[in-house]
């Protein structure tokens, strides 16, 4: 179920314009808008949730889906040589976006953090 306010699922419907990496029936992977790697991918499960405490255990399996998507789709990226995979979760992270989404980093050395 997506939600008509919030900003990744406007992208996932192609409302909003986006750099689209991969997408398929579950997922869509695009690029960050302002990104803080030399490659900062996004990928959101299709489906609006806005934290990882509102999925239960099948709604989970999204996670494991994409998990097992985001190796090759960061390969294919210019992350060849590794990559960090981040989830900010609510205020104190910095969390902006309430559509869950993992940002995926990499295509230099990262700091170390
Ligand atoms: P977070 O701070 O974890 O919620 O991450 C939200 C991310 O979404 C930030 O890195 C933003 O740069 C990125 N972002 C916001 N709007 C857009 C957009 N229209 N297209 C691509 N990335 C976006
Ligand atoms: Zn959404």
């Amino acid at each position: 179920m997506l939600d008509g306010k919030c900003i990744f699922c406007r992208i996932i419907k192609g409302e909003i314009p986006s750099s689209k990496v991969y997408e398929d029936d579950k997922m869509y992977v695009f690029k960050d808008i302002e990104p803080k790697a030399k490659v900062h991918l996004l990928a959101v499960p299709k489906t609006h949730f806005k934290l990882l405490e509102e999925m239960g255990e099948t709604e989970a399996d999204i996670l494991k889906y994409m998990l097992l998507k985001i190796p090759s789709i960061a390969k294919a990226n210019g992350c060849e040589n590794g990559y960090r995979l981040l989830i900010n979760q609510g205020d104190d992270a910095g969390q902006t976006v309430y559509h869950l989404h993992i940002h995926i980093l990499g295509g230099e050395k990262l700091s170390d953090f």
